[in-house]
């Protein structure tokens, strides 16, 4: 389990980045792909907001090809190492990964991307619910 107070909870989670005391997101699950990147205005814990800037999370495109190659290369290991699949059962492989985890990836790539802007601070979390 991991905990509160880490950047990987909130990367995982979908959590604020400051206060970890609830989503971002509008819909929790990525898999209602209307509201998959729909991200609430401010925290109501802590008011962050986490648009920093307008176009703010378009930057987090560069983190979804990292992410995006990641999963690629697993999904090429799992088929064509392991499953000794050919090629091009391992190249569909990668293709249906990246589909199929699409709404993780980009959820996934703008948790690290405002993670790497605002860290998290524990006299938020306090102030609340002292
Ligand atoms: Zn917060």
């Amino acid at each position: 389990m991991i905990k509160k107070g880490s950047k990987l909870y909130s990367i995982l989670t979908g959590s604020c980045p400051k206060c970890h005391q609830e989503s971002m997101y509008e819909t929790k699950n990525p898999y209602v792909l209307s509201d998959v990147l729909k991200i609430n205005e401010e925290c109501s814990h802590c008011h962050t907001k986490y648009r920093i800037e307008p176009s703010f999370f378009y930057g987090s495109m560069y983190v979804s090809y990292a992410i995006g190659i990641a999963f690629g290369v697993a999904a090429f290991v799992i088929s064509y190492l392991f499953l000794e699949s050919s090629l091009i059962t391992a190249f569909f492989a990668i293709i249906g990964t990246l589909v199929v985890f699409a709404p993780i990836i980009m959820r996934l790539s703008r948790n690290v991307w405002i993670n790497i802007f605002m860290h998290y601070d524990e006299n938020l979390v306090k102030k609340k619910t002292e």
